[in-house]
């Protein structure tokens, strides 16, 4: 009780001091305590202050803990040069060639510090054609920093020793606002780099934050720039997008500001297709619900859902065709990948897993002799079968599949063998020796959508 009107006494009492162009935020204000930062990075301002250096919490993390969140991980930023920030700990090594930064390593905590930059002072700042920069990689000082950061929300520096915010850009007022807005011009910031039109819908989404109406004015007519973009980091933000806990509001929010046509251009034809929208909406939802239940999930497994109807109307397409189930996937899979790989580098590490989740699903509806057993010891079988959950919860597959395998993967023997479905007649001898031209004509008269159909385990012996 003494302490909270201590603490209200004091808050009355602080006020807003300007040194330079910045303006300074007392902890009476701003009520963030130095015991809301971690271990390590309090260790590395600590140490670089220490050594005569400025030191700063900044990014993401001081803008988490304005708006009563918890941060994800903590940024340091200094004027100490990598090989200074390097020296002064001994757990410490420099990454990157471009833009380098140290890693400091505290046990399983790794503090991410980068030195101040600049845009400004670079009259030789490089940009393609179209105004993307090439290169931001020129040191300066702190404002200097400040103003080559994206949104004024993170361009906050908090020093834990002072429990000081220093704020150049107004963020601290819209964290109270709870407000993103780009720091200087939009059109222009947006013309030095693209993915920041992307950052904007996902922090956003994640943060449930307005988005200034200025800052999102210029997205729609600029959105043809994110072609410009190296696959690589399109990548990396579309997956910052999924994996963000929001994918579902980010998503839809992309749709509405027609910004996922330069993303995922399949993507636009799954989101059309009334059943591929409700699976990738429940496969969004579900990796949802995993990261907030802290779950691991699994960047292939969700590349597998968003291109799952793509890959499925390719399959039926060639089953139409008189092609065989297994060979057909196989084509079906190659060709959606190379489309999607035009646009976003999917890596091939990806591809591996992508594939054996796609594969597998027709072997989830062979439920005769040995073959359920062998799908069971597929060290995959896990991801595959909450891949057919979600197909059968999208109403593709009958529910009645998806129950008949989660009742058979944990029951007896005993039960398992009266589960089992009675091999079809003629069924081992054509597994065995298929009889090419029979097989063909009993597939292709076989309607393909008829796949939903869980009477159909013959259509799949290959
Ligand atoms: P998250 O919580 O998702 O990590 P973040 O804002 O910390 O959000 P990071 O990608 O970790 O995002 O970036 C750290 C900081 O670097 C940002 O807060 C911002 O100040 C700056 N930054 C990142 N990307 C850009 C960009 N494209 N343009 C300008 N500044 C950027
Ligand atoms: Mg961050």
């Amino acid at each position: 009780m003494i302490k909270r009107i201590l603490k209200n006494v004091f808050r009355k009492s602080a006020k807003v001091r300007t040194e330079g162009n910045a303006q300074v935020i007392p902890f009476g204000l701003h009520g963030v305590a130095r015991d809301q930062i971690s271990y390590g990075a309090c260790k590395v301002t600590d140490g670089l202050q220490a050594a005569g250096y400025q030191a700063y919490v900044v990014g993401g993390a001081v803008r988490d803990l304005l708006l009563g969140r918890v941060p994800k991980d903590f940024d340091v930023a200094t004027d100490a040069t990598p090989e200074e920030v390097r020296s002064v700990f001994r757990r410490s090594r420099i990454i990157g060639r471009r833009f380098r930064l140290v890693h400091v390593m505290f046990g399983e905590e790794v503090v991410e510090v980068s030195t101040f930059r600049s845009l400004i002072d670079s009259g030789d700042a490089q940009t393609d054609e179209h105004g993307r920069l090439l290169r931001d990689n020129q040191f300066g000082d702190r404002e200097q920093d400040a103003a080559r950061r994206d949104f004024t929300v993170n361009a906050l520096y908090y020093d834990p020793t002072t429990q000081q915010i220093y704020d150049y850009h107004g963020g601290y007022a819209d964290t109270r606002k709870h407000l993103l807005r780009m720091i200087g011009e939009p059109k222009s910031r947006y013309r030095e780099d693209p993915v920041r039109m992307l950052r904007a819908v996902r922090l956003s989404a994640k943060l449930d934050i307005r988005l200034d109406e200025g800052t999102a004015a210029p997205i729609a007519g600029m959105k043809g720039l994110l072609d410009n973009v190296p696959q690589a980091r399109l990548l990396d933000e579309v997956l910052k997008m999924l994996l963000s806990g929001h994918s579902v509001v980010c998503i839809q929010q992309l749709r509405k500001m027609n910004l996922h046509h330069g993303l995922l251009p399949l993507l636009d034809v799954i989101l059309e297709q009334p059943m591929g929208e409700k699976f990738v909406m429940l496969a969004l939802r579900s990796t949802d619900e995993r990261l907030s239940q802290e779950k691991p999930v699994s960047p292939a497994f969700l590349f597998a859902a968003l291109l799952w109807h793509e890959v499925l109307a390719a399959w039926k397409m060639r089953l139409q065709q008189g092609e065989r189930p297994v060979g057909a996937m196989h084509t079906a899979m190659d060709e959606v990948l190379a489309r999607q790989k035009e646009r976003l580098a999917i890596p091939h590490r990806q591809d591996a897993v992508m594939k054996e989740i796609w594969l597998m699903q027709h072997r989830f509806e062979q439920r005769s002799g040995q073959r359920p057993f062998r799908l069971l010891e597929q060290p995959r079988f896990r991801a595959g079968f909450d891949f057919l959950l979600l197909r059968c919860a999208s109403g593709e597959m009958d529910d009645e599949l998806g129950l008949w395998w989660d009742e058979f993967q944990d029951a007896s023997s005993e039960r398992q063998a009266e589960m089992l479905h009675p091999e079809v007649a003629g069924e081992r001898k054509r597994r065995r020796k298929p009889r090419r031209k029979k097989a063909a004509v009993a597939e292709s008269e076989a309607p393909a959508n008829e796949h939903a159909d869980t009477g159909t385990d013959v259509r799949f012996v290959e």
